[in-house]
């Protein structure tokens, strides 16, 4: 039995695994599919404060696991496939297999990148298909590559690929931004950068060829469908929480994101949110450990209460 399962080891579920440990509560973190979040997948953090030459964002979520391992914390590999939280304790499954019991649950499991849900686009992730330019830029030097989405993502992924691609393509399904001025501004400039607005892709070629050779492009305002060539087509169309196996457990909106009833508090006594599973606003490294720290401050409390 345990006092304290941490689901997620990105910011928010190493921060709340920090101040649980130094609250003496053996937290036993369980790492999830993506271990150390989505920071693992960005390079240079420049906006986390304590650091004002930036910090590399695998080295910060390196340094907050071991940072909560020194007062305690167990980490252990691997994903909750299943969750009863209808009785307390709470039982959770760990990869299909085996079981642990808690008597309080801080849900960090952070949200994934969305994907557009073409059939050929599923078949070709990981071979020319990606949603990390961070991760899979390098591969594309000297090679056109595509960007969908109008967000920040999509701008701040387009200008990074300048580095490595010959041109990038953004195709976006509106003719106006979700990005902000200043990055869309950023990304106007780079002459490297080609615009398709109002497009969306309706085909990723060549799965038969298991790579990437171009994509099926359709003018949303005229129907018009054409080929357009290119080596790699990366997809920054936003986030969706990872909070499937909590469906009618715990109060979710329609997005799935976790409706916080303040605090870190979920509608389920001793069930507590930390990061981007909750959060679709503000998105940072900061406010998910911040919210990793209010968690582990209120199971603490909790657990004070209602041992
Ligand atoms: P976002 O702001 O939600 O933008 C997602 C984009 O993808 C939108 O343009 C959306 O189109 C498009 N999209 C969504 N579903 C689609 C689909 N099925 N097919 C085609 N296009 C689709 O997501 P984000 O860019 O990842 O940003 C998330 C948050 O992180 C934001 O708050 C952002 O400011 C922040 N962020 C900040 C930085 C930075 O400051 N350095 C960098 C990255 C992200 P519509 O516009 O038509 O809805």
């Amino acid at each position: 039995m345990r006092n304290v399962v941490i689901i997620g080891s990105g910011c928010a579920g190493n921060t709340a695994a920090i101040y649980a440990a130094r609250a003496n509560l053996n937290p036993l973190v369980v790492e999830g599919l993506e271990a150390g979040g989505q920071l693992s997948l960005t390079t240079m953090v420049e906006n986390f404060p304590g650091f004002p030459d930036g910090i590399l964002g695998p080295e910060l979520v390196a340094n907050t696991k071991k940072q909560a391992q020194r007062f305690g914390a167990e980490y252990r590999a691997g994903e909750v496939t299943a969750a009863d939280l209808s009785t307390r304790p709470f039982r959770l499954t760990i990869d299909n297999a085996e079981t642990v019991e808690t008597r309080t649950l801080i849900v960090a499991s952070g949200a994934s990148a969305r994907w557009l849900g073409l059939e050929s686009e599923q078949k070709l992730i990981g071979h020319g298909v990606s949603s990390c330019a961070t991760c899979d830029g390098f591969f594309f030097r000297g090679r056109p590559v595509m960007v969908v989405g109008g967000g920040d993502s999509a701008m701040e992924e387009s200008t990074f690929l300048t580095k490595f691609a010959s041109e990038v393509t953004i195709s976006h399904r509106r003719d106006q931004f979700r990005a902000s001025k200043i990055m869309l501004d950023r990304a106007r400039g780079n002459e490297k950068i080609k615009w398709l607005t109002s497009t969306a892709v309706e085909e990723v070629h060549d799965v038969d060829k298991n790579e990437v050779t171009g994509v099926r492009l359709r003018d949303l305002k005229t129907g018009r469908q054409w080929d357009h060539p290119v080596d790699g087509l990366f997809l920054a169309i936003g986030h969706l929480p990872n909070t499937g196996i909590f469906r009618g457990q715990i109060d979710l909106d329609p997005e799935g994101y976790i409706i916080s009833q303040g605090g870190a508090r979920t509608n389920l006594p001793g069930v507590f949110h930390a990061g981007d599973v909750q959060d679709r606003h503000y998105r940072q490294a900061v406010t998910a450990a911040g919210m990793g720290c209010m968690a582990a401050i209120e199971a603490e409390r909790f657990l004070e209460t209602e041992p």
